[in-house]
């Protein structure tokens, strides 16, 4: 037996889990896990056959052995994160609209002979700006720095909930050139490259959101030059396990900011509502996800009832 399919060796028909790599530092299975527990003992269900959320080491090149093995042993759900969220749409029939506009997927359900892919992380993002910061994106305009994956999902949920106007920054300017010029006929979207650029765009926006994986680390500073804080603007980071320098700037501005929790919470609480069909126990999610951080030490910036 591999040791890819080793791990699969610890489940049960109807389990769930997450493909990532890496993905020992994932907080999904303390907040999926916390989930199931609860829905299944509101079912009245027998607790030693609760379903079981489990975390996946999936390297690049087992992607597709870890997708039959999935099968093979009847999972009912999968996440799927950094770095197969773009390869695994090629593995699967059907992909949600959402989805098909980011090319990424991070849910998967096995249903019966099909299996399903979703995104949504578009609806952790939407939800945490309307719950955390109170922004609805309709007819305002915003600063995107980070053409990657994240980024490119957050702009086409944007466009989809209303927003006027988007500039876009990125460290490695073809990439984000390249967005602009696929988006530019159906969207207002700038290119972000000068100083000159970014001046206008910070004047211009009502929403700045840091979308880089700058943040990570505490060695990290800022994610892009001549970046100004004020308290007019809100500030969304995607990092959501410390205090980021992007964050710490915004908020000794006086704006209104928030991290990248709520995001992770309500993807899961998506995901989880598209395989079990119920609706997501929030407030659970929310403590199981509010304890692994203190637990790992760290710090979430959440304030915001759910
Ligand atoms: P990705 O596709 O690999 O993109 C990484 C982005 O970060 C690119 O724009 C990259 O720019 C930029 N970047 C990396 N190092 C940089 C540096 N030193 N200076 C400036 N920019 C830099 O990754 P992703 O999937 O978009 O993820 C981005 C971040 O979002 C990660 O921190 C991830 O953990 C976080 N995330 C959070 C949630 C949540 O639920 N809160 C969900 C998804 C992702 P280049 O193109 O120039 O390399």
């Amino acid at each position: 037996m591999s040791s890819l399919e080793s791990q699969f060796s610890k489940t049960k028909p109807g389990d769930f889990g997450v493909f990532g790599d890496p993905i020992a530092h994932s907080l999904s299975p303390s907040m999926h896990n916390a989930a199931l527990e609860e829905w299944w003992r509101g079912q009245g269900q027998q607790s030693h056959k609760c379903p079981f959320y489990h975390a996946f080491h999936v390297k690049s090149d087992e992607l597709r052995d870890g997708f039959e093995l999935a099968k093979k042993y009847q999972l009912r759900g999968l996440n799927i994160t950094v770095p197969h969220k773009e390869r695994v749409t090629e593995m699967i029939p059907f992909v949600d609209e959402f989805a098909q506009e980011c090319g990424a997927v991070n849910t998967l359900s096995f249903e019966e002979a099909e299996v399903k892919g979703f995104n949504t992380d578009g609806y952790g993002f939407e939800m945490t700006l309307k719950k955390a910061v109170h922004f609805d994106p309709m007819g305002k305009s915003a600063l995107i720095l980070g053409a990657g994956g994240t980024g490119k999902m957050m702009l086409r949920q944007l466009y989809f909930s209303g927003i006027k106007k988007i500039f876009l920054w990125n460290r490695t300017s073809d990439r984000s050139a390249s967005v602009v010029k696929d988006l530019k006929k159906t969207l207002d979207i700038s290119l972000v490259e000068t100083k000159s650029d970014m001046n206008i765009a910070l004047t211009s926006s009502d929403l700045v959101i840091n979308a880089t994986s700058v943040g990570l680390k505490d060695s990290d500073g800022l994610p892009a030059p001549d970046l100004t804080f004020s308290a007019n603007q809100i500030y969304f980071d995607v990092v959501y396990h410390r205090e980021t320098e992007f964050v710490t700037r915004a908020r000794l501005a006086g704006a209104k900011v928030c991290d990248g929790l709520g995001m992770l919470l309500f993807q899961g609480a998506r995901s989880f509502e598209i395989w079990t069909k119920s609706s997501a126990p929030v407030k659970v999610m929310k403590r199981a996800l509010m304890e692994s951080i203190k637990g790992k030490g760290q710090n979430s910036l959440w304030q915001f009832d759910i």
